[in-house]
């Protein structure tokens, strides 16, 4: 049994870990860069140590310092939470070889998964349908014209390192390939450090559609059902819901089965999400993400089950508290990312909470690590909260949503609260009948919100 784990990230997701830490009779290590002395995560931690300055490349992105921490504090595992270094696999590989524990797969399936190109191949491989497209890397513009004329326009241009909705570029016609080829290129190589692209046929009416697993590391595994991910703002999610509006229990149970046969195969260990685009009754696989989710609360929500808890189970060699028989759907849940930004133009709006008062009452959860005098600092993602709902059902859902919004209270920075009222009020959001370009059409028209 694990007695101290270090948690080398900061905001929601910090508190997440620690709070299952706590529940676990284990003590939390934080770490913080010098603009986060004050961060609650570094209050509410068991103890913390400082990494270095402001920016996440000298703090949250040092492995040295990071496992410096490690050895000072005594911590003997490491949860990496979402993003930061998550998904690195060297990292893992500098754990593992200074003898501490990751909580989270194998370095060799986050590199797997990592490339975007070499998990479409294992996932085809292993049985999993994938969007139509080139078959590995497209290296010039010559080659990325011949497959595209041949699968059809439109075409999406992605880079193999790419992540957070970047290093993927449009083409809607011929024209516009030579553009969308370099830009994905220039932003692959600027931003991930990898100019490697692939073409894919881009789907014009998909739903995001993603799949929760869960692996023992030992041939054992489980899919806890969808998410739909569907309103999504240039590539990224805003407002996620389980289950699917758009899903039946045998076309769930089918694509759960693929997935979890998929990573049982592979000795997959710990949380993971397969992310599909579904469209005309039709699964395709986009990509594996090899850690936790913004959005796990939602499943957690309808299976009444603790993610992190099991993560760090399964870290410690303990087998999984459950099997998939045990799993049954309950209930419906809605998540509302809440960011430090002024709509609608979505610009960053870092600043002092003035106020902060979190909703209650049945079936809401507020995930947030703000508080009254709060200084959002500038340096790192926008998002301050995270408000779940669970309820009956999808109506009942809704309904909670929106009277859980009216009690949430952030003075002193503009946040996304107002997009989410006036989502609740549109049509589509109610019915659930929307694709992924369904929120960018929207915002076009609704500048006003
Ligand atoms: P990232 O790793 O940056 O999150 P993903 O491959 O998961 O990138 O894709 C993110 C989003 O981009 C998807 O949810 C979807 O909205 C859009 N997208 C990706 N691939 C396609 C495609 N082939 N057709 C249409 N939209 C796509």
């Amino acid at each position: 049994m694990f007695k101290k784990i270090l948690i080398a990230n900061r905001g929601e997701i910090a508190l997440r870990v620690i709070r299952a830490c706590r529940e676990m009779g284990i003590k939390s290590v934080a770490v913080h860069s010098t603009a986060d002395s004050d961060a609650m995560h570094v209050r509410m931690a068991d103890e913390s140590v400082c990494i270095g300055p402001p920016s996440g490349t000298h703090s949250y992105l040092s492995i040295p310092n990071i496992i410096s921490a490690c050895e000072i504090t005594g911590a003997e595992a490491i949860h990496p939470g979402y993003g930061f270094l998550s998904e690195n696999a060297s990292f893992v590989q500098v754990i593992e070889d200074h003898g501490l524990s990751f909580i989270g797969p194998t370095a060799e399936h986050i590199r797997t998964m990592g490339d975007k190109i070499t998990a479409k191949e294992t996932m085809r491989k292993l049985g999993v349908p994938c969007v139509p497209g080139s078959e590995g890397g497209v290296d010039t513009i010559e080659q990325a014209r011949e497959i595209a004329d041949e699968m059809g326009y439109p075409v999406i241009i992605k880079a193999t390192a790419g992540g957070g909705g970047r290093g993927m570029k449009v083409a809607q016609t011929a024209d516009d390939l030579e553009v969308a080829f370099s830009t994905a290129r220039a932003e692959g190589k600027s931003v991930f450090g990898n100019e490697e692209v692939y073409l894919e046929k881009y789907l014009t009416l998909p739903r995001h559609i993603e799949i929760q697993v869960f692996g023992d590391g030992k041939g054992g595994a489980v899919h806890l059902g969808e998410r739909d991910c569907s309103l999504q703002r240039r590539h990224q999610k805003v407002f996620e819901e389980a289950p699917s509006p758009a899903l039946d229990e045998a076309t769930r149970q089918k694509i759960g089965k693929t997935c979890a046969d998929a990573i049982a195969s592979i000795n997959y260990a710990g949380a993971g999400t397969i992310e599909f685009l579904y469209e005309n009754d039709e699964f395709y696989f986009i990509e594996m993400n090899t850690r936790l989710q913004v959005e796990h609360p939602v499943t957690e929500a309808i299976f009444g089950i603790d993610l992190v808890r099991e993560q760090i189970r399964v870290a410690e060699g303990m087998p999984m508290s459950f099997k998939q028989e045990d799993l049954k759907i309950n209930g419906h849940a809605i998540e509302c990312r809440i960011n430090a930004e002024k709509v609608p133009e979505f610009r960053p709006s870092p600043g002092t909470v003035k106020q902060y008062h979190a909703p209650g009452g049945l079936g809401v959860r507020m995930d947030s690590a703000i508080y009254d005098g709060y200084k959002i600092p500038p340096h790192y993602d926008s998002l301050i909260g995270k408000l779940i709902v669970h309820a009956p059902d999808r109506a009942a859902a809704l309904a909670r949503v929106e009277r859980a919004l009216g009690e949430l209270v952030i003075d002193g920075v503009d946040t996304t609260i107002p997009l989410f009222h006036a989502l609740l009020r549109e049509k589509a959001v109610q019915s659930g009948d929307y694709t992924i370009h369904w929120l960018e059409q929207w915002l076009d028209t609704n500048p006003e919100i």
